[in-house]
């Protein structure tokens, strides 16, 4: 079994192309990663009957790594150093806590305003809000759709921030993917294999969040698909698991899931305390924990009126909240070597 093949770094542009070309006439595609040290080159597809034997001595190769997981892209075997990505000026990396912020669901062109607004001189960089929303009942608001694109599109301009929100649909991929930033994939759409594909061949960062009941090695595999479609601007998001307390949280926020990312993933790590707890007064202490676990970003839930809002209005922060928790959290984010 062949699945990753290493190359030295300064071997010559002709060694590289004769062992791509022997992989790809094997029937296989290639990714290439030119790392500081190494050259990768991963091979896609059932590479079980691969024998190292056909690469270890053609020129440049250095070792032949066969993966027994369901996952190789997205792993530190595949590529050592941290992903970073660039959304705007924004730097998604090991280096930084991105704080993202905005309310549950683009509710109004006032409301998005009124919070991108505060959220932005709080120091967050990017703006959250879903126009298409899954609901666990198909009778709850279900979003603005296009209109709340047209929002989001709206706000973008006028304050000058990068917005993330959620896809719910293989052919809606276009469509948002020309209003967001990053696309946002959400716990419910964790498994949908054509979405993450499709977000995949769409080249816009996304951001794959857990599903509530997938083990991390799930998460993993999904994140796959995508990278395997060429694009490895993913970042991964840990928003809690279900376990059996439902009485003081609505879900388990499963912080072990960081550091075992950390090491086991180059992709970036967020967390969202805001649908890992289920609770207000939880986020803030949630979020320290989070970034003294390794988080490289927080996902927050944030409204004006909290009480008013159309969904999970019982979990976000009051503006003066949030505004607490950016103070809060800087302490923790220096301690961890890391700027907001
Ligand atoms: C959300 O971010 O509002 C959301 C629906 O999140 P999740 O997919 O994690 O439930
Ligand atoms: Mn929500």
């Amino acid at each position: 079994m062949v699945d990753i093949i290493i190359m030295n770094r300064d071997t010559s542009e002709e060694n590289i192309n004769a062992v791509i070309q022997k992989v790809k006439t094997l029937g296989y595609d290639v990714i290439v990663a030119k790392g500081t040290e190494k050259i990768i080159i991963g091979i896609i597809g059932d590479t079980r009957e691969l024998s190292e034997e056909i690469f270890i001595s053609m020129p440049g190769v250095v070792e032949t790594i066969g993966i027994l997981k369901g996952y190789k892209l997205v792993s530190r075997e595949f590529k050592s150093e941290d992903t970073s990505i660039s959304v705007d000026n924004v730097k998604i990396d090991s280096n930084h806590i991105v704080v993202i912020a905005g309310p549950c669901s683009v509710e109004s062109r006032e409301q998005m305003f009124k919070t991108a607004s505060f959220i932005k001189d709080c120091g967050a960089r990017i703006l959250r809000g879903g126009a298409y929303k899954p609901r666990t009942s198909p009778y709850s608001f279900s979003g603005l759709r296009e209109e709340g694109l047209e929002i989001l599109k709206y706000i973008k301009k006028s304050v000058g921030i990068p917005v993330i929100t959620e896809v719910l649909a293989p052919e809606d991929i276009e469509m948002v993917g020309e209003v967001a930033d990053i696309l946002q994939i959400g716990a419910r759409n964790m498994y949908n294999y054509p979405l993450l594909e499709a977000a995949g061949k769409s080249g816009r960062p996304v951001m794959l969040k857990r599903g509530f009941q997938a083990t991390i090695s799930e998460l993993l595999s999904c994140a796959e698909y995508i990278l395997k479609e060429g694009n490895s601007n993913v970042i991964l998001c840990e928003r809690g698991i279900r376990t059996f307390d439902t009485q003081f949280t609505r879900n388990c926020l499963d912080l072990n899931a960081v550091p075992v990312l950390k090491k086991e993933t180059h992709l970036p790590v967020f967390v969202d305390p805001s649908h890992g707890t289920g609770k207000r007064d939880l986020v803030i202490p949630m979020s320290k924990a989070a970034i003294a676990a390794g988080t490289d970003g927080l996902i927050i839930e944030v409204h004006p009126e909290p009480e008013k809002a159309l969904s999970d209005g019982f979990q976000s922060l009051t503006f003066d909240l949030f505004k607490e928790l950016m103070k809060e959290i800087r302490p923790f984010a220096t301690l961890a070597g890391k700027s907001i």
